[in-house]
Formats: C-alpha cells, structure tokens, sequence
C-alpha cells in the first residue's frame, strides 16, 4: 500500500481511502484549507503542487455562499449551487496542477443537515452521470447535540454517502472558539471537559460507522479555531492516542484504526502538530493563517501604492495607475501569500514532497 500511486484530480471513493492510508502509513498529514472563490482554489492547488503535496480543498457553508456570489438572494440555494460550482472547478482543473486534491465540505451543525442533503442530491445526479462524486467526503458536526442524536444522524446519511463513494467526517467533544458563526465559546473559568474528546464516544462511533462505510474523527484535544492569545487552552494530543488505543484493543485492528482530523491548526506549537500526527491524524484544517497571508500582502500593496486606489490617472503628474488597480496585480499577491504560506504548512505536517500523484 505505500507505493500507492493515483491519477493527478479529485479524488474520491477508494482513493481518497488510500490516499489517507498512504498520509498514516507515511507518518504525515495534508492541510485542508478553506476557501472561498477560484482564486483561492487556484492558489491552493498551486501551492500544493509547488511543495509536491497532495492536497485537501474545503468550503464552509458560508465560503460556498460566497463562491455563488452573495447577489444570489435565495442563500440557502447559494449555499448548496456554490459548493457545487467549486467541486466543478477543481474537477476540471485539478489534474492540470499534477496533485491530488481531496474535495471536502466544512462544519455542518443540526441546521446545516439540509445543505448536506442538498448537496449529496448533487452529489448523486453528478455520481450517474460520472461515476464519481462531487466531494470526496462531508463534514456532519452535530457536536453540540447530544452522543446519539449525532452518531445517530451520522449513521443515517454515511448510508446515503457510502452509495455513491463518499466519506463522512463526524466530529465528537467541541472544538472551541468560532468559525463561521460555528463552534463555541470557551471560557477558562468554566470546566473545559467538553473540550476534550472521552475515547468512550469515539469507540461508540467507531462501533456504529465502520460497517457502513468510511469516515473520519475530527477530536477534540484542545483545539481552539482561531488564533488566540496562547495558554488558554493546552493541547493534549495524548487524546488521540488514548482513543486510537481502546478502539485498537476492542476490536482487535491493527495500529491508529482510526482516521483523525485537527481542527483549529493555526497558530499550533509545531511539536504538538508533529506528535497528533504520529497518533494518526492525516487532515488538518487550515483557514484563519491562510486568510491572513492572502490579505496580508495585499494589504502592504495598497499602503504602498495609495494613490493608484484614488486616482486611475495621477492628478499631478499624469501617471497613468491602470497596472495597479488591476485586481489581478494585487489578486495575484494575495495568491502568492497562500502559496508561500502553504509552504510552511507542508513542511510542519511532513507532506512536503510526498504527493502520491503519477500521471
Ligand atoms: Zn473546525
């Protein structure tokens, strides 16, 4: 299996199951960054194929919105025709970058579970009509509700996923802080139990999920969405281990059975990084360092070219300001930022020039 090689595109079905087997097996994880429009594709795939890295592509419910275009008034149908437009896009470009890409949705709590079937509707027309899906797997967040009302629901729409080759990401414990109005508020005064993953729930989850089909772990461990002041919360990536241990001992499967995500990445100490991934983490989720090196250089870009943002033409000497205020020429900025930063990521999850893609 660690000779495994696949088609540069999208990848779904078994071979995004043995892409997750090589990231294990191979004791590296890949980013999985949010975007939100083709530029941030486009700079992803590209960054991905720079560091020879494969490479997960996700949209929260909010950044598919925006992909359609926030001039469509119907939201919800912008939220669904949004995810479907990106998938679209990376289906199409994905294999000329030379990568694999993993198509991949973000937090869907309990109102969210329409937009996921929404979605798998799409899914399934695209399935008969390709033989492949659009995502390579959803993420179904029901944290924030009670153990069996989530693993129940998780159960009920893997079926409807393993039918047309797809993998669930399920999360269990809170990861705290907020992305897109999504997770929760942690306060260090309260008792931050609920910020830690029990290995008991993830057993149950292991129990009920892996006869229907594949799926993956997003654990809490101390994980904080966001970048905060350090110290609030401390990472124990010894959760994972504990949890990839009883699920080991219980059903007898051979080490780290379980298919771990880490949430809240940015801003990790990079020994904790390196230690969740030894303990079978191969996804970690990546959106607010990213969001920061696309603006950031745009940014400095305006500050240094302030009047070619006021005037097309300069007022006193005649300078004509049309190759700066071309958003290409600070979109491109944005994008090198992502690359750049993407760089660093690969290095820290040890995916850097381990890309499994052979035309
Ligand atoms: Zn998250």
């Amino acid at each position: 299996m660690s000779n495994t090689t696949l088609k540069p595109g999208v990848v779904t079905g078994e071979d995004y199951a043995s892409l997750v087997h090589a990231a294990k097996m191979g004791g590296y994880a890949l980013p999985a960054v949010n975007v939100t429009g083709t530029n941030t594709i486009n700079a992803v795939m590209e960054a991905a194929a720079t560091a020879n890295s494969d490479i997960i592509i996700q949209l929260s419910n909010s950044g598919a919105q925006f992909y359609a275009g926030r001039g469509i008034s119907d939201g919800f149908t912008a939220k669904v025709m949004g995810a479907v437009a990106a998938a679209q896009h990376a289906h199409l470009l994905a294999e000329y970058y030379g990568i694999c890409v993993v198509m991949h949705t973000d937090h869907a709590n309990r109102a969210l579970i329409p937009w996921i079937e929404a979605m798998l509707d799409e899914g399934e027309k695209y399935y008969q009509q390709h033989g492949k899906p659009l995502y390579s797997s959803h993420m179904l967040d029901l944290s924030a509700d009670p153990i069996d009302f989530n693993l129940g629901e998780s159960a009920r729409i893997l079926e409807r996923m393993a039918k047309i080759d797809m993998s669930l990401e399920i999360e269990l414990g809170v990861t705290g802080g907020e992305e897109d109005g999504i997770g929760s508020d942690f306060d260090e005064a309260e008792d931050n139990s609920r910020l830690y993953t029990q290995p008991a729930d993830v057993l149950q989850a292991y129990e009920l999920l892996n006869p229907i089909g594949h799926f993956s772990v997003a654990a809490s461990f101390g994980n904080v969405h966001g970048v905060y002041k350090p110290g609030n919360v401390k990472l124990r990536p010894e959760i994972l281990k504990n949890s990839q241990a009883l699920v080991q001992q219980t059903q007898g499967t051979g080490d780290n059975p379980l298919h771990l995500v880490f949430h809240g990445g940015s801003g990790s100490e990079k020994s904790k990084i390196a230690e969740a991934v030894s303990y079978g983490v191969f996804k970690m989720n990546i959106d607010t360092d990213t969001q920061f090196a696309f603006s950031q250089p745009v940014g400095r870009f305006i500050e240094e070219n302030e009047k070619a943002f006021k005037y097309q033409v300069d007022p006193e000497d005649g300078t004509p300001y049309k190759k700066f205020y071309d958003p290409r020429k600070y979109l491109r900025l944005g994008e090198e930022g992502i690359v750049a930063r993407l760089q660093e990521a690969c290095k820290d999850l040890g995916s850097k020039g381990r890309s499994i893609a052979r035309s």
